[in-house]
């Protein structure tokens, strides 16, 4: 083991501070990472502040991690020190299940995936797992991403959760030209799909409960805006969208959104609120209509998103900021006021 610092919320009710703890040294299959910049994920706030009923504290939040390998063990050969690397939200996986076999580790089918926080930790028995809000992380090679060295690297780090969250539905639902395509909730993971879905030659169109964000939502790849608390503006688009991508983090009336699908349109669920969203029976029945989730993305299509990013220069818009400005930011990002990803440098954290 050797010790590490982070910052930690050491209960659902306590602000995140300075928190010094242990990590396991390499094993012959895991990579070191000294961390060089960690995205703000709004799941990192969900599960600090225990909104998902997780009740395992202290949390060191953090999963959207970029950095430079400094130690790999024996049987590594993908990675060398000094490298470039990204850790995503899974730092291990089953491995053999179904799930795992086709490259879809997050469903895995045995004891599940483990997160790159707040999990039980398989390689350490009895320890939970510790994110990115810390000096450095300790990572099986293969939860370890190649990072594209074309791009800034504090705006690749949120295509480690954003990135691929929003990714990998649009790729699952071939999203494509000819196709209207609607993404709402113009925060984190909302500028990622609107970019993303703009790349694959979609027609964007983004709701957005802040009419200050529009001029914004086109420069980042929206054709349209439509502002969602303005009744007449929802009620002309109704039946027009083949495929919604829900990327809201509070209760809010699912409905309103599938409304907008065409027969056999789909919406997807990504943003995870903590209360249960009511579908009126009637809302997917009519028009034969889908409504369906998706999480975050396996290892395989991460590694294709950053490829995909990479070639279409595709980053995502950052406020970088120090650690200790940490609990300002997630008071932002509740009040929807985030642009559009804030991410920590980690130099700013005290070794
Ligand atoms: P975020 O940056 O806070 O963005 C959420 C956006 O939702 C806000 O910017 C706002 O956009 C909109 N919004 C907020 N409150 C609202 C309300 N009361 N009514 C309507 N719209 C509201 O959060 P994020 O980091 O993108 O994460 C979004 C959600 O996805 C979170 O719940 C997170 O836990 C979840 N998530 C899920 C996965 C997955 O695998 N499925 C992965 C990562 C994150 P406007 O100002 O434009 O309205
Ligand atoms: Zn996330």
């Amino acid at each position: 083991m050797f010790a590490c610092t982070g910052y930690a919320a050491q209960t659902a009710q306590t602000p995140l501070a300075p928190f010094s703890f242990e990590r396991r040294d390499p094993g012959p299959n895991d990579i070191r990472i000294d961390i060089l910049y960690c995205g703000v994920c709004h799941s990192d706030i969900h599960t600090a502040r225990g909104e998902w009923g997780n009740k395992d504290f202290p949390v060191v939040p953090g999963h959207e991690i970029v950095g430079r390998v400094v130690e790999v063990g024996s049987g590594v050969s993908r990675f060398k020190a000094g490298d470039l690397a990204g850790v995503g939200c899974m730092v291990d996986s089953c491995q053999h299940c179904p799930s795992c076999k086709e490259g879809l580790e997050q469903y895995c089918e045995d004891g599940g995936f483990t997160g790159t926080y707040a999990s039980p930790d398989k390689k350490t028995p009895g320890l939970f797992t510790y994110g990115g809000y810390s000096k450095s992380i300790v990572v099986d090679q293969n939860f370890v991403l190649r990072v594209p060295e074309n791009l800034e690297l504090a705006a690749v780090a949120p295509l480690l959760c954003a990135g691929i969250t929003t990714y990998s539905p649009l790729r699952h639902w071939k999203v494509g030209p000819g196709q209207k395509v609607g993404i709402v909730g113009l925060g984190g993971l909302g500028h990622m799909g609107l970019k993303i879905a703009h790349a694959m030659g979609a027609e964007v169109t983004l709701f957005t409960t802040s009419p200050n964000k529009a001029e914004d939502a086109k420069r980042l790849g929206a054709h349209h805006v439509v502002i969602s608390k303005d009744a007449d503006q929802m009620a002309s688009q109704a039946r027009q969208f083949d495929f919604i991508l829900d990327c809201v983090s509070a209760n809010h009336d699912i409905n309103a959104y599938l409304a907008l699908l065409k027969r056999d349109g789909t919406l997807v669920q990504v943003g995870a609120p903590s209360d249960p969203l009511a579908v009126n029976a009637f809302s997917i029945i009519f028009p034969r209509r889908n409504f369906a989730g998706s999480l975050i993305g396996g290892i395989p299509e991460t590694q294709e998103m950053l490829d995909f990013c990479a070639e279409h220069n595709i980053v995502s818009d950052i406020e970088v900021i120090n650690i200790d400005q940490i609990n300002e930011a997630y008071e932002r990002v509740i009040s929807s006021d985030v642009k559009y990803r804030f991410v920590i440098d980690m130099a700013s954290l005290a070794a």
